[in-house]
């Protein structure tokens, strides 16, 4: 075995170990904290985006996100709908104001908390994005969440559970599990969109948002 052999084996043996720093995965690196960068800095980066076909399939604007910079709660959707796209706002439909109640049952507000979606332009006819929109653009939801820090991360939805944990299992698979990224505890739960052509799922979303209320009440040495 030469010496680059070796140093690979040894790396392995680390990583299966559980020390931190060495997994070679790009999905587990780029979920690693970069350099601290705020939120501004990232819209700007942004810019009058044309990363993605989506800027010329009649975008109105860009829909960044919106909410508290230090959230300990953070909510990631799919894309901006109509009202959205109008308003430059996440969340601001019909959808939106089931989210707002979400956000509500378990005691908090929309300004307390930190919305965004995987995709910052609306896609036509409010289709589904397509894997090359997603790819453009989930980079700049992963820095949102970076730049944020959360303790919790709500994905709304297939589309984010899929960005986030970097799997192609559907949100009917994930739901009711809680998974790790970066520092953050995430759960996935089904999207407010999808409750209101199916409402007898809101119990079970419910049962989520309870999960988060907990999380979210647990001091820094894991103790309620
Ligand atoms: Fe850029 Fe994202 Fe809009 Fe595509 S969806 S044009 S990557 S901001």
């Amino acid at each position: 075995m030469d010496t680059r052999e070796q140093l690979a084996e040894h790396l392995k043996f680390l990583t299966e170990l559980g020390v931190p720093g060495l997994a070679r995965d790009k999905a587990w690196r780029r979920q690693l904290p970069s350099s601290p960068v705020g939120l501004p800095a990232i819209r700007e980066e942004i810019g009058d985006c044309t990363r993605c076909k989506l800027h010329r399939l009649g975008r109105r604007q860009i829909v960044f996100g919106v909410g508290n910079p230090n959230a300990t709660l953070m909510f990631a959707g799919e894309a901006p709908g109509r009202d959205e796209d109008v308003q430059g706002i996440p969340f601001v439909g019909r959808a939106g104001q089931l989210l707002t109640k979400m956000i509500e049952a378990i005691g908090m507000t929309r300004d307390e908390v930190y919305i965004a979606n995987v995709i910052k332009c609306r896609p036509p006819e409010n289709r589904n994005p397509e894997p090359d929109e997603v790819a453009a653009c989930e980079p700049f939801l992963f820095r949102q969440v970076e730049s944020i820090k959360p303790k919790v991360i709500v994905a709304l939805g297939t589309f984010a559970a899929q960005a986030l944990l970097r799997t192609r299992e559907p949100i009917s698979r994930l739901r009711g599990q809680q998974f790790t990224y970066g520092d953050a505890t995430l759960i996935p739960t089904f999207h407010p969109a999808f409750l209101l052509r199916s409402p007898e799922r809101k119990r079970d979303v419910w049962e989520d948002m309870k999960k988060v209320r907990a999380l979210l009440d647990l001091d820094p040495s894991g103790r309620a």
